[in-house]
């Protein structure tokens, strides 16, 4: 039972004082005045935390963490992408899957990876093997040639260690969608063109993998910056879209009536504009004018957005990069959407809590502090509405809750052996 303090129940309802928040295993079982049943001397079956003078809200979710790209980097690890040897990109994810969480965020969607690595670490947290986040995971994105993630000359396609997997036919990508679904996958990730500057994949393709997935109740996302691609996307029934800055006003009239969410994923550019004036754009090899355009549009984009009632979700793109480390930015998108979305910082949160649910699959069963949802909560030591970056920063983290459990924040030991690695 989580007592006193102020409750964001990420409704969107304003905050309020809490009076109590009791969790029942895995569940919250009710949330207001103290039932009469409980009887909170029985230390025995009752464990009361004081939240007096603290902020109580659901766990974060960050519908976009990548874990199998092979990031972060460790010193030593020798060459070769961490990609190319499965078994120690699995023990980094797993390793990073516990940092995510100890930062309050309690679930991730992770759309595209390497092998089945995040299946099996999802299963590994499921469980109990580990701590982590819920995780709701895809597989290799579903490329054709010349689409993002198909970067190897044609006679060698996609090796297997690669994060896309090259499908150049509506049936190819009918037959992997199949083959995802049988080792697990929650959802497909599909991707176009990298910088949106042409379509990749035809509506009918898009529509293909759409039918086949909805039908192994797999859910369908798509990488698609460029107009083209992101109104065939909503026509043809994805479930949402990621980017869509390039996407034109009647584009975005077509995604708003066929209802679909769109991810926009502003920190991964942030964090390259930033990082790029720091240290120049050789050093993040990455093409920092790009970059910062992509940016500007997703600001614009989410104020249109919200005009057209758009739902937004909140991703990071951690694990993208080497600089875009697990457990350090995954509420940063928060800041953005108020900064330069026009989000007031309690919508922000709404839409990473409630609204994102939607990307973990589980819409209506977690993200909120309501009874009968699942019990993900954080306590804060400080008031994320009065200042959104307040998430930005895990010392203000008093609590952690996943699945009705108290997470434990302090890996003494782990973290000495990651010290050392690092030095
Ligand atoms: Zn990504």
């Amino acid at each position: 039972m989580i007592r006193n303090g102020t409750l964001i129940d990420g409704s969107g309802k304003p905050s309020a004082r809490n009076d109590s928040i009791v969790i029942a295993g895995n569940r919250i079982e009710s949330v207001g005045a103290l039932p009469g049943y409980i009887h909170v001397e029985d230390r025995k079956t009752v464990e009361v935390v004081d939240a007096a003078g603290k902020w109580i809200m659901p766990g974060l979710i960050d519908a976009h963490c990548h874990m199998s790209y092979g990031y972060p980097l460790i010193k030593g690890e020798g060459k070769g992408k961490g990609t190319t040897r499965p078994e120690f990109s699995t023990l980094k994810s797993a390793r990073s899957a516990q940092k995510v969480l100890r930062a309050g965020v309690t679930s991730i969607s992770v759309p595209g990876g390497t092998w089945f690595t995040d299946v099996g670490v999802r299963d590994a947290i499921k469980l109990g093997l580990m701590a982590g986040p819920r995780m709701f995971v895809a597989g290799r994105m579903i490329v054709t040639y010349g689409c993002i993630e198909d970067d190897e000359p044609s006679w060698e396609g996609t090796p297997d260690h690669s994060i896309g997997k090259l499908c150049n036919t509506a049936d190819e990508m009918v037959t992997e969608v199949r083959r995802q679904g049988k080792h697990g996958v929650n959802f497909i990730k599909m991707a176009d063109s990298r910088s949106g500057e042409s379509q990749m994949l035809a509506k009918e393709e898009i529509a293909a993998v759409v039918g086949e997935a909805h039908r192994r109740n797999l859910r369908v996302a798509i990488h698609s910056r460029g107009a083209g691609s992101t109104r065939a996307a909503a026509e043809a029934g994805v479930d949402w879209i990621v980017h869509a800055d390039l996407a034109t006003d009647r584009d975005l009239e077509a995604v708003a009536k066929a209802g679909v969410p769109i991810l926009p994923t502003a920190t991964f550019l942030a964090v390259v504009v930033e990082l790029g004036q720091k240290v120049g754009a050789e050093q993040v090899q990455l093409d920092i004018n790009r970059m910062k355009r992509h940016y500007d549009l997703l600001g614009e984009l989410m104020h249109k957005a919200r005009k057209l009632g758009i739902k937004l979700l909140v991703g990071t793109d951690t694990g993208n990069n080497a600089f875009t480390r697990h457990g350090e930015l995954h509420a940063k998108e928060l800041e953005i959407f108020v900064r330069h979305g026009g989000y007031t910082p309690m919508q922000a949160i709404v839409a990473a809590t409630r609204d994102n649910a939607v990307a973990v699959g589980l819409e209506g069963q977690v993200g909120q502090v309501a009874a009968g949802q699942l019990a993900d909560i954080i306590v804060l030591d400080k008031d994320p509405v009065a200042d959104i970056a307040v998430l930005q920063d895990t010392k203000n983290l008093a609590l952690v809750i996943k699945d009705g459990k108290i997470v434990d924040l302090e890996p003494r030991d782990e973290m000495l052996v990651f010290q050392q690695a690092a030095e």
